[in-house]
């Protein structure tokens, strides 16, 4: 409907706007309690070889357990967050919880592999994000190799890339390795390609959903695959659904796969069940890893 706005002027009021705005800043206050409140659930989606489907890690992927509204994917809290000091507390609870989880794993003798956090801009740069690894390492008698890290292109775009790579570096010294997510995507240049010290590449699913429909689709992904190979990079495709799409990434020489053909991300206690014994020899006990430190 439309209402008058002085003498002139006329205001017209869209209700579905205003409905969603009203809802929106409901969950934004709902959202700066969700830490305290444990409501931060984590599941975990696998990474495999590509060719022979074998276990390597785990992706953690964030969800917010809303009191009235259920289980809620970050596509709906995360942009919400931004640019407040929410994520922080977020990003603590899920290291946390991923240290808690896979010292449980470890005990029940399985092998998770190194499980990946996609890290906000606001960790990659001061001491914070490299603590909060610290804390879970020697809280949970792990080692630094059994987290990764995972950054988008977009933490370049408001820092100079030194800023953040000082941090980087640091994770990098201590074994834990750096995924570039959502390749092609952002904001990474070739100049980040080149002078960025990372381990993993990561194509977006964007491309992945135009194999076998999008012939540009599947030369940017050829040229992506090359592109890591040639500088040496790990190379992941993200969103694998389909049994065509993942044998066109391993055929053009990608290593690991992600996607719901393999597994959606899952609770703890579900990934965990599909996990692999540990070999005899890698049984350390808990408490040995953390004396290297
Ligand atoms: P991402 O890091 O690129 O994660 C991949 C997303 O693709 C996840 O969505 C995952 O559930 C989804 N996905 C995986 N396989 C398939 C598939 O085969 N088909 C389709 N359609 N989707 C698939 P999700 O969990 O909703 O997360 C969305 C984004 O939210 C993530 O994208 C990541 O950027 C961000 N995010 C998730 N967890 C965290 C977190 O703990 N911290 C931060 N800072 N960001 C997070
Ligand atoms: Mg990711
Ligand atoms: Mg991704
Ligand atoms: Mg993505």
């Amino acid at each position: 409907y439309t209402a008058k706005a002085g003498r002139n002027s006329t205001v017209i009021f869209d209700e579905a706007a205003l409905a969603r705005r009203l809802e929106q800043n409901q969950l934004s206050l709902a959202l700066v309690l969700a830490a305290d409140r444990n409501e931060f659930v984590v599941h975990y989606q696998p990474k495999v070889d590509l060719t022979t489907g074998t276990h390597l890690g785990f992706e953690a992927l964030v969800r917010w357990q809303h009191p009235q509204l259920g289980l809620l994917p970050p596509g709906r809290f995360l942009p919400l967050m931004e640019g407040t000091q929410l994520i922080r507390g977020m990003t603590r609870a899920v290291v946390a919880t991923v240290g808690r989880d896979l010292k449980a794993w470890r005990a029940a003798g399985l092998a998770p592999g190194p499980v990946s956090i996609n890290l906000p801009e606001v960790l990659l740069v001061g001491e914070e994000g490299y603590a909060l690894f610290a804390a879970a390492v020697r809280e949970n008698g792990l080692e630094w190799q059994d987290f990764a890290v995972e950054i988008t292109e977009d933490v370049f775009l408001n820092r100079s890339a030194d800023q953040i790579l000082a941090t980087v570096a640091r994770f990098r010294q201590h074994g834990l390795s750096i995924s570039l997510d959502d390749f092609g995507t952002g904001f990474a240049s070739l100049v980040h390609l080149r002078d960025f010290p990372f381990d993993e590449l990561k194509i977006d699913r964007s491309f992945v959903d135009g194999i076998g429909k999008d012939a540009r689709s599947e030369q940017i992904i050829r040229a992506m695959i090359q592109l890591a190979q040639n500088l040496g990079k790990r190379c992941v495709a993200e969103g694998i659904e389909t049994e065509g799409q993942r044998r066109f990434l391993m055929e053009a020489g990608c290593d690991v796969g992600q996607g719901y053909h393999f597994a959606r991300p899952q609770p703890a206690a579900l990934a965990g069940a599909r996990l692999p014994q540990r070999a005899a020899a890698d049984r350390r006990p808990a408490s040995k890893a953390s004396v290297a430190l």
